[in-house]
């Protein structure tokens, strides 16, 4: 089984790449920002508690999130590995998807991060929001999500650098190029997995 986290901040790229890998390497999906609406498509009180925090760009609670991986992991558990996109995003998440993973027996192999400057991002999101329909894909909205980022998230990199498994990237580039570094990326980690 091979456990991927694709990290980075909002506007990375890690959706796009994401749909690439799991034809590669016939991973899992999941997405935390896509369950999310889906939930909130479906009028669920799950999704329902979670809009409030998205259309403001804030983080939705850990416990929710948690328990919507553990659900997806419980439900999947022949898959040949996951890749996991937006999640886990505090160190808080971090540490329950370790947990869970022991459980399973196959912890995480690597935490591939996509480095982009800030103003690219911007620009992407703001560009994504023309067509995207997504509420929060507004300025306001987006600077909100990468502040978030910064403050929450950022810390999950040295959580995982700690474990000896962060593998930074340029996020920049064509979309075959920096899926290529990606595959490079998570080969090395394969071949740490099995040596
Ligand atoms: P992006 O990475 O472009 O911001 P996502 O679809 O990953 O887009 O996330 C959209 C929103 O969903 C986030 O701003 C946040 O409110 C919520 N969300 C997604 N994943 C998580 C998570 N792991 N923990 C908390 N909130 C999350």
């Amino acid at each position: 089984m091979l456990n991927i986290i694709l990290f980075g901040p909002p506007g990375a790229g890690k959706g796009t790449q994401s749909e690439k890998l799991i034809h590669q390497y016939g991973l899992h999906h999941l997405s935390t920002g896509d369950l999310l609406r889906s939930e909130i498509a479906a009028n669920t009180p799950l999704g329902l508690e979670a809009k409030k925090f998205m259309d403001e760009g804030q983080l939705v609670p850990d416990s929710v999130v948690i328990g919507m991986i553990e659900n997806k992991l419980d439900a999947n558990p022949n898959a040949a590995g996951f890749i996991f996109d937006g999640f886990p995003r505090t160190v808080a998440q971090a540490i329950a998807l370790d947990e869970l993973l022991i459980k399973h027996g196959h912890p995480i192999a690597a935490m591939v991060a996509m480095e982009v400057p800030h103003p690219e991002l911007v620009a992407r999101l703001i560009n994504r929001g023309l067509t995207s329909g997504r509420s929060d894909d507004t300025e306001e909205v987006i600077n909100k999500r990468i502040q978030e980022y910064e403050n929450k998230t950022r810390p999950v990199a040295h959580h995982y650098e700690g474990q000896h498994k962060y593998s930074p990237i340029n996020g920049i580039g064509e979309i075959e190029e920096v899926f290529n570094r990606i595959i490079e990326a998570i080969n090395n980690a394969k071949s740490n997995v099995t040596a």
